[in-house]
């Protein structure tokens, strides 16, 4: 009996009467079994409930005291949501009072002058066995896998210690698992449970001692907030050791967001930063660690603005399309063939705003489908303007985003403007960035078949850039390569880079399909590029984007070098 006891760290509890001789005797009574704090009033017990919220098994009320008392401490503690988890027994002398104390909320009581100690240790010991066994049925406070707090639960302590201690200072950290869904989806969902189960073991070690806590939620998302530490990176090297040693084969990786404390922000905002510097680290193999600094906040605040300016540049026309030709280098002297479609955002206040600052953002948010739907219906518009005034049709190709190929109303959205603009279906041509595919490469399969059976031309963006397989790429439904533009970069001096180019060529040799090559600056570029059998060339060695009424001078060109002039 007593060697059990001891095992356990022993339990917690407050006894609060302004008398010191109550105390003393309740003290007695319970030491030998309970750790035990001490308040006289109603105000230092309010405190120390607070400060040992987590910890505290139960509190022994007395009612009548100064300055505060315990109907008011009971009231309080009961009409919070953190803290009425805490039963509390209230010590009275009055019959009434008990009754006014139970149906505030009291667990139950002790009548004063003290009982024999005996029964007042049961009636202690039944309480916290009830209220613990409460918890266990409700369970809303841990993940059964980890033992961590559940994200509900952590937050409201997250914002208790934040609005009570607030001289903790404490750090946001969010830990997440790369790729956890393939990590079940190759090792098994024992595996990542596993996985999960041993971090949350050494989070706990890593704030065993200290004021942090920790949470999970979302499955591999970790939340924890903690004293600064002096070393992140090491903290990050820590917990991915313990991950290294579950297995040798099977690789998980872990990445790591921080936002250092910051003055008058409450832990959500904090734990919202500390997520989207984790987000930057995503697929990111070397980085893993992020943390967040005032440069990550104007970026925010960029964005922000940037979201929340959308609806009025499309509707106050600060959105233009520029067109980039691209040329046939097989042919001598190269020939304008069809051009592509590139966004651009003439912002009153920030400038020409770059769609690298901006594309991604609104993929992110779903917004895309505005912008890409403006982009499609000026390119219809603009092939439709040059056939008319220079009698030939200049292809386009305009970009479509992932979100944009899942959209149902797709098809009909794009026949319906080739048709209102008099066109073929293969003048609009799509492009599709090669990461879109490997995604979800079945669905994705399908839907670009759908719309080449309508007769659109298909070209794979960025070709190069993500992880297709040879077997996937020949079930692909293509009929352009687009060679990622990093090929380019460096061809003039290095041979391996220029072997790369050349298996590129070969593959789309195998698939019958033409290669573009974007990026092309320069005349070596071209040439080496054109000797090896390089179709098309897009790229500031030709031109850069141009607006139309740029542009329109390369189709006059155009026409007089085929009249020979
Ligand atoms: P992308 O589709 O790969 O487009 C090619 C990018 O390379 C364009 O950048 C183009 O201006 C740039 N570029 C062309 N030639 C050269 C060159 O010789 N050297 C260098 N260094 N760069 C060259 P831009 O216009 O800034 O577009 C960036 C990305 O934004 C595009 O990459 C595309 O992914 C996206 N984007 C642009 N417009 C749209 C759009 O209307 N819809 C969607 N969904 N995405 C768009
Ligand atoms: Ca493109
Ligand atoms: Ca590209």
């Amino acid at each position: 009996m007593i060697i059990s006891k001891q095992l356990r760290k022993p339990q917690l509890v407050l006894i609060v009467d302004d008398q010191e001789i109550n105390r003393d005797v309740l003290g007695m009574i319970l030491e030998d079994d309970y750790e035990i704090l001490y308040a006289s009033n109603g105000r230092e017990a309010l405190e120390l409930i607070r400060e040992y919220s987590d910890r505290l098994s139960v509190v022994l009320l007395d009612l009548i005291m100064p300055e505060m008392d315990g109907f008011e401490v009971l009231s309080r503690v009961r009409a919070d949501e953190f803290l009425r988890r805490i039963p509390m027994i209230v010590l009275t002398a009055e019959r009434s009072a008990e009754l006014k104390a139970l149906q505030m909320g009291a667990a139950d009581f002790i009548t004063k002058p003290f009982d024999m100690h005996e029964v007042i240790l049961a009636r202690v010991s039944r309480i916290i066995e009830l209220s613990e066994g409460r918890q266990l049925i409700s369970a809303a406070e841990h993940d059964p896998l980890t033992n961590l707090y559940t994200r509900n639960f952590f937050f409201e302590y997250a914002n208790r210690i934040h609005r009570y201690h607030s001289v903790w200072r404490m750090d946001a950290v969010v830990l997440n698992i790369e790729q956890f869904h393939s990590v079940n989806a190759l090792n098994g969902r024992e595996f990542g449970d596993n996985a999960l189960r041993v971090l949350g073991e050494e989070i706990k070690v890593f704030l065993a001692g200290t004021k942090g806590i920790a949470s999970r939620f979302d499955a591999d998302r970790f939340d924890i907030y903690c004293a600064p530490q002096p070393d992140y990176r090491a903290l990050l090297d820590r917990f991915q050791e313990r991950m290294n040693d579950l297995s040798r084969n099977a690789s998980i990786r872990l990445r790591m967001g921080v936002a250092p404390w910051r003055e008058g922000l409450e832990p959500m905002q904090l734990f919202d930063r500390a997520s989207a510097a984790c987000n930057m680290v995503r697929g990111d193999y070397k980085t893993r660690l992020m943390v967040y600094d005032e440069d990550m906040l104007e970026r925010e605040m960029l964005n922000q603005r940037l979201l929340n300016d959308l609806r009025r540049a499309v509707e106050e026309r600060e959105l233009r399309v520029f067109y980039q030709p691209k040329y046939n280098v097989q042919c001598d002297p190269p020939k304008l063939t069809s051009a592509e479609a590139l966004i651009r955002w003439q912002h009153p206040e920030l400038g020409m705003v770059s769609p690298g600052a901006f594309i991604p953002l609104f993929e992110g948010n779903g917004q895309i489908s505005v912008v890409d739907n403006f982009v499609w219906s000026e390119a219809a518009r603009q092939i439709a303007r040059w056939k008319e005034q220079f009698g030939v049709t200049v292809p386009v190709s305009v970009n479509l985003s992932r979100v944009d190929v899942f959209d149902p109303a797709l098809e009909e959205t794009l026949t319906g403007l080739v048709a209102e603009n008099g066109l073929e279906r293969s003048s609009l041509k799509l492009e599709v960035t090669e990461s879109a595919y490997t995604e979800n490469a079945g669905k994705m399969i399908e839907r670009i078949s759908r719309l080449r059976e309508l007769g659109f031309m298909i070209e794979m963006d960025d070709f190069g850039s993500g992880y297709s397989s040879l077997n996937m790429l020949s079930a692909m439904p293509i009929d352009v390569l687009k060679m990622d533009m990093r090929f380019i970069k460096n061809i003039e001096r290095d041979e391996r880079d220029f072997w790369l180019v050349e298996v590129v060529l070969d593959i789309a040799r195998h698939l019958k399909v033409p290669v573009v090559a974007e990026g092309v600056e320069t005349g070596e570029q071209v040439e080496k590029l054109r000797r090896a059998g390089c179709e098309l060339i897009q790229g500031y060695y030709f031109s850069r984007p141009l607006p139309p009424e740029e542009f329109e001078k390369l189709i006059i060109k155009e026409k007089e070098i085929e009249r020979g002039e």
